[in-house]
């Protein structure tokens, strides 16, 4: 194919790109396939958005490449660091819509939390996400940008920067298996020596249990999963989960050990139950809980229920949350109570979003604030209307 043959092709973000599509690119331009590496460290490792900074490429293969593709990021019109150092970004995203990103420091590891779609269809009754409905999907681009941002961001753009991003998990905006594609070339991005070169156990999936696409998973990628589980029985979680009317524990739980169990190194699932007070914090929610884990290797993340508006819910008391873990820990599992973190910058999954997306004409002016780049002072003055709406 000539040059000018691809005129009217539509170019591809090289933010996005797979090592091996890039190769296939390079290929496809008549040059080897080693320049795929070149570009992948150009962009991930050294934070770079402009192919002409590319200077190991000659400037004959710079214009060429240039003609098939662009590197676009996404702007970046929310950045705001909380008093126990978490950290949030909101990235507006073609189209208008944004997209929520958090980063947790802790002692020994720095997690991000990275969004897959925008809003989510799936509609838990915990989640503020859920409550937005389902925009769109978002691109394996706009999903590796969002640790392109935070890398750059916090680790300078030294190729041998210090890592303080060393986990990412799935549990921002939306359902990952319902992205199928586009979150698994993020996913190897994230893993590729070449880019961010995280480990595999250190990246962690979350489903609320698209089973036939966790049973897929393993043909894709071999990194860590977590369950949203939030319930120990059917009943209750056809209401907190709807998806578990499709698919339920005892289908979801076999796909996740499945899963787990054909990958090379031996790993645990990871639990995620959001305790919402009076509704699934029972101590016999606990009892149930533990039986029906009895065979799965894993680790239990209990979350307490962050209240946003009209939700219907209640956070549990500590004395609650801590007699659920305390059953759980009787019962021989390893359980943690997740902290809240960045509570004054609304760090949790969907808040910042969802308050920008209330779909009230007040909330225009919460966008307006966000896009003019206004100071936090002035964003939460707009959150506080809104929340008063
Ligand atoms: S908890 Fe996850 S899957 Fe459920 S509605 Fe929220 S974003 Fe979607």
């Amino acid at each position: 194919m000539t040059e000018s043959e691809h005129v009217d092709t539509p170019k591809s973000n090289l933010l996005g790109m797979t090592r091996s599509q890039l190769e296939t690119l390079f290929l496809d331009m008549g040059e080897k396939k080693f320049r795929a590496a070149q570009v992948l460290k150009w962009i991930h490792a050294r934070g770079v958005n402009d192919i002409d900074a590319m200077t190991d490429l000659s400037k004959v293969l710079r214009e060429k490449l240039k003609g098939r593709a662009t590197l676009d990021v996404p702007e970046v019109t929310y950045d705001a660091t909380a008093k126990d150092g978490t950290r949030k970004w909101l990235m507006l995203m073609p189209g208008g819509s944004a997209v929520e990103t958090v980063f947790i420091p802790e002692a020994n590891r720095g997690t991000l939390c990275v969004s897959s779609q925008i809003g989510c269809a799936l509609d838990c009754s915990f989640c503020s996400t859920g409550k937005q409905g389902f925009n769109r999907d978002l691109s394996a681009a706009e999903i590796i940008s969002q640790l392109w941002v935070a890398a750059k961001a916090l680790e300078g753009t030294s190729e041998r920067r210090e890592r303080r991003i060393t986990n990412v998990v799935f549990m921002g905006m939306g359902e990952p298996l319902l992205n199928f594609d586009h979150v698994m070339a993020a996913i190897d991005l994230m893993m590729e020596d070449n880019a961010y070169g995280i480990s595999k156990r250190r990246v962690t999936l979350s489903t609320s249990g698209v089973v036939p696409a966790i049973r897929a998973m393993g043909d894709h990628t071999d990194c860590s999963l977590a369950l949203s589980l939030h319930a120990p029985n059917d009943a209750l979680r056809d209401e907190i989960v709807p998806l578990n009317k499709k698919y339920g524990i005892a289908e979801t739980l076999q796909a996740c050990n499945d899963y787990l169990s054909n990958l090379a190194d031996k790993r645990q699932l990871t639990i995620e139950y959001t305790l919402i007070n009076e509704v699934n914090d029972e101590l016999t929610h606990a009892r149930e809980l533990a039986e029906l884990l009895r065979n799965t290797p894993c680790k239990i993340n209990l979350i307490p229920f962050n209240p946003f508006p009209n939700s219907g819910y209640e956070r549990p008391s500590n004395n609650r949350s801590h007699r659920f873990r305390d059953e759980l820990l009787a019962a021989g599992y390893n359980v943690t109570i997740r902290k809240t973190r960045g509570e004054d910058i609304d760090a949790a999954c969907g808040q910042l979003v969802g308050r920008v997306e209330d779909r009230t004409r007040r909330s225009e002016r919460y966008i307006k604030a966000v896009q003019i780049g206004s100071t936090a002072a002035e964003m939460a003055s707009a959150r506080g209307r809104i929340g008063r709406a």
